[in-house]
């Protein structure tokens, strides 16, 4: 590992890794990857409340201040989508680049050009992507995003705390504003490359106002993004609680109270559940009235996507949207034990109940997919139809 001379408050710090992609147990609903990968560790983004900065992701040095680089990374992807190396060939599904404890598409590579390097290779092992920023970067890459788009499918989204471009200049000092990162999506969904928005986090009694939100659906649906996924702010104590915390006080120091009762969950540092519901209750009428899914819509990738990924996505999504209803749900339970299964779900057709958390509204959902490629109590809870 290399130590890079100090470049005013950053120090880059240049490693050669021993691995790059990630296989996930079971394919991600939210993103909808299959695999994902940190081509850089921290992120000069810096932004105020971000989970990367925990504890419990051991980043090296101090986030935001200091960012490691892998730069074999496009050595290490080569040999790892080689299927002559492999014992088993990889299940295609989409590669996530972005998000987790550092952005694709930060400052640094600007200079070491790692993602467009991966990119290239996704498009040569043909796999599609999906890559989650909050930078306008991402258009440099425009043109091989739009080729592996051409040959598999690419979705380009970006995260946003609000459309708020002051509220962001506290919050997220260091990103593209929020009207500039709209403009960026346009640019790609004018090339007919599918994206939305991820309004996560929402930050309590600052973006979470029903106006706000409905800005954001507003402004996600004028530009035609296909779908807008809301999640609340996490607070774990240590690292993020003290950084956000110190904003917070600058900023909107009344509101440290309230926080207080809210953020009370020590282990994962997660909102109270009323808190939650104060929010998520007017998500449902948004997404109608713009006609904006909670979820990217599965069946766009029926053509190509693995049936038991399609399944398992398709239940994880149901059990979202009936919980928003305040309903129960054992979906996300049937959806486990699908992603566990190790045989076929088609050689299992006659005896779908036998799956734990399967019953027979659940069964009939599954033989929808497996007879004609997606389900249509799916695609109407998802206002697609
Ligand atoms: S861009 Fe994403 S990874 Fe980077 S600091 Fe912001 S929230 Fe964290």
């Amino acid at each position: 590992m290399r130590e890079k001379p100090k470049n005013f408050d950053l120090t880059v710090v240049e490693t050669e890794a021993k691995s790059l992609l990630r296989q996930a147990k079971k394919i991600d609903s939210w993103f909808l990857s299959r695999y994902n990968m940190n081509i850089y560790r921290g992120c000069q983004h810096d932004c105020s409340y971000c989970d990367g900065r925990t504890e419990k992701y051991q980043v090296e040095g101090s986030f935001g201040q200091q960012v490691t680089v892998k730069t074999n990374a496009g050595e290490l992807l080569a040999r790892e989508l080689d299927p002559q190396r492999r014992r088993k060939p990889l299940i295609k599904g989409f590669i996530g680049l972005g998000g987790g404890v550092g952005d694709a598409y930060q400052p640094l590579e600007k200079k070491y050009k790692l993602t467009r390097k991966i990119l290239s290779l996704i498009k040569k092992n043909g796999f599609p992507v999906h890559i989650l920023t909050k930078s306008t970067l991402v258009e440099r890459d425009l043109d091989i995003i739009g080729q592996i788009n051409k040959k598999e499918s690419a979705m380009v989204s970006m995260s946003f705390s609000s459309v708020d471009d002051a509220i962001s200049k506290i919050f997220e000092p260091k990103v593209s504003v929020p009207s500039q990162r709209l403009k960026t999506l346009a640019a790609f969904k004018q090339k007919g490359i599918l994206g939305g928005m991820y309004l996560m986090p929402v930050i309590p009694f600052i973006t979470d106002a029903p106006d706000m939100m409905e800005n954001c659906f507003k402004r996600a649906a004028k530009i035609n993004l296909d779908f807008i996924t809301v999640a609340g702010m996490t607070l774990k104590p240590g690292r993020q609680k003290d950084t956000f915390y110190k904003i917070l006080n600058k900023h909107y120091p009344d509101l440290i109270p309230q926080y207080e009762i809210i953020y009370q969950d020590k282990k994962w540092g997660s909102p109270t559940s009323e808190y939650i519901h104060s929010f998520n209750q007017f998500l449902l009428d948004l997404s109608e009235k713009y006609n904006l899914p909670l979820r990217i819509p599965v069946t766009l990738f029926k053509k190509w996507m693995p049936v038991k990924d399609r399944i398992v996505v398709t239940l994880e999504h149901l059990d979202y949207l009936t919980k928003l209803r305040g309903q129960k749900s054992s979906y996300g339970y049937a959806a486990y034990s699908i992603s566990q299964l190790k045989s076929p779900l088609t050689d299992m057709r006659h005896s779908l109940t036998s799956i734990k958390g399967v019953g027979n509204v659940t069964e009939r959902i599954i033989l929808d997919i497996l007879n004609t490629g997606s389900s249509s109590y799916y695609d109407h809870l998802m206002g697609l139809n």
